[in-house]
């Protein structure tokens, strides 16, 4: 395979994860498992989000997270902000990074975010000025690259112009979102080759969910087109918004164990991970979404 020598992966569980989970999850848990994501290795750990606590108040805990983790060096931890509001309580509570999200469905985006794709290029604007001014970093995500649950085919020609404002607007990296995961590797292979005359392939990243078990293809078939960073979360945390049941986000075992076994760098720990998500499951009562930890926690069962 024509893949990267090293790949960065963001660690989404504790935001994109987590807030998908349907009970309540004790602030403590949020800040050992972000501790532990951290310690075992990943370079960027996306911590929380500053929406509003109405809309996910699973993350209405946000201030309190951020002041109980314990950072650690060269980690990364950006939180979601979705206006300005969000962005005031992310610099009042010292972030160093920031991510905005934008959909390139403009039926999802009407539906889900309450406005247009423009408009919500436009609301943020300014929160991308001023993090940038304030020395921030700025992740942009652009969901439903792939498929949209309400306006079916998304074209190429709207992933990029969304892709292509959010670099615009200043954002230093975007993430292109199969939020729905219906993509393919071939689908996602074609869409970074007609993206790839107009945007940094090196500040591109992917997120790309798990629904038709095409998460793992999907993201090697990213790298094999140029991409070196990958959204994933720890046991496959979250479930997918839009379809009952099914896998919500990759991985992060899975990436893990396929990139080692090709060579590939990351700098995680597999096993300490697994060991978090074996943690995690248990404090949440039900089996990680992750083949890989699957695995490895059946042979340890075995071997002890
Ligand atoms: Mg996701």
């Amino acid at each position: 395979m024509n893949l990267p020598e090293s790949v960065t992966i963001v660690e989404v569980g504790p935001r994109d994860g987590l807030q998908n989970e349907p009970g309540t999850v004790p602030t403590q848990v949020k800040i050992d498992l972000i501790d532990r994501l951290a310690r075992v290795g990943l370079p960027v750990v996306e911590a929380t989000s500053f929406v509003h606590p109405d809309w996910v108040p699973q993350l209405a805990d946000a201030e309190d997270v951020l002041a109980g983790i314990t950072p650690v060096e060269g980690v990364r931890y950006p939180v979601l902000v979705p206006n300005e509001r969000g962005l005031d309580r992310a610099l009042a509570a010292g972030v160093h990074e920031i991510a905005v999200f934008a959909a390139a469905s403009e039926e999802f985006s009407q539906r889900n975010l309450n406005r247009s794709i423009a408009e919500s290029l436009e609301m943020f604007e300014p929160v991308v000025r001023r993090a940038r001014h304030e020395g921030l970093r700025v992740r942009g995500y652009a969901s439903m690259v792939c498929g949209c649950p309400y306006q079916g085919e998304v074209p190429v020609d709207d992933v990029r112009r969304v892709t292509v404002s959010l670099f615009e607007l200043g954002c230093d990296e975007v993430s292109l979102g199969d939020t729905v995961g219906v993509g393919t590797g071939g689908q996602v292979q074609h869409l970074i080759e007609q993206l790839a005359p107009q945007v940094l392939l090196d500040r591109l990243a992917v997120h790309l969910h798990d629904t038709y078990g095409q998460g793992l293809a999907n993201t090697l078939a990213a790298l094999e087109a140029g991409v070196s960073i990958a959204d994933t979360s720890a046991g496959g945390l979250g479930g997918c918004p839009y379809a009952a049941g099914a896998k919500g986000n990759l991985a992060t075992e899975d990436l893990v164990y396929a990139l080692h076994g090709s060579g590939v760098v990351t700098g995680v720990d597999l096993e300490g991970l697994v060991d978090t998500t074996g943690w995690l499951a248990q404090t949440l009562g039900k089996p990680p979404a992750s083949r890989v930890a699957e695995a490895v926690l059946a042979r340890r069962h075995a071997d002890s």
